[in-house]
């Protein structure tokens, strides 16, 4: 069973993963990763799930010696086989998007979604927030198209 204590030295220790898609999700709410992890270390369990052999889908934060336990399955499908990869990962902060290529994370056989540990998300946060205040030069710069889609022809 998952506790408070447990959640708190995994998220301390960045014992812990982020699906692509929470990872997304926390973008899109425009929250860092301190303030996930300060939620995590001093927020409650409001609701326990049973144990389905799979890590909580709701919060889709794993942390990594759960992972390992439970054979690496994937928490969206249940999926045993992840397997070590890299691949590209678009950081957005407000308007700005960072693409860092190269990423290692681990992906599901099956289903794709793909996780990646919070050490290597932090270190892409802090690159990116260096990156916007000036303080380094990206190794390349993009333009990136922008439509709307009900201005797309077609
Ligand atoms: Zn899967």
């Amino acid at each position: 069973m998952i506790t408070e204590d447990w959640i708190k030295q995994c998220a301390t220790t960045d014992h812990d993963r982020y699906s692509r898609h929470a990872d997304r999700e926390r973008q899109n709410d425009d929250l860092t990763l301190a303030e996930i992890e300060q939620a995590l270390v001093s927020g409650r369990i409001l609701e326990q799930y049973p144990d389905t052999g799979r890590p909580c889908r709701r919060s889709s934060r794993i942390p990594t010696s759960e992972l390992r336990a439970m054979s690496q399955h994937c928490a969206f499908c249940g999926h045993k086989h992840l397997t070590a990869k890299t691949t590209r990962y678009i950081h957005q902060q407000a308007d700005e998007l960072l693409i860092v290529d190269d990423v290692p994370c681990l992906a599901c056989d099956y289903c794709g979604e793909q996780y990646f540990d919070a050490a290597v998300l932090k270190a892409i946060e802090a690159e990116h927030s260096a990156i916007v205040r000036h303080c380094k030069t990206p190794q390349a710069v993009k333009p990136v198209a922008v439509e709307s889609f009900n201005a797309l022809s077609g």
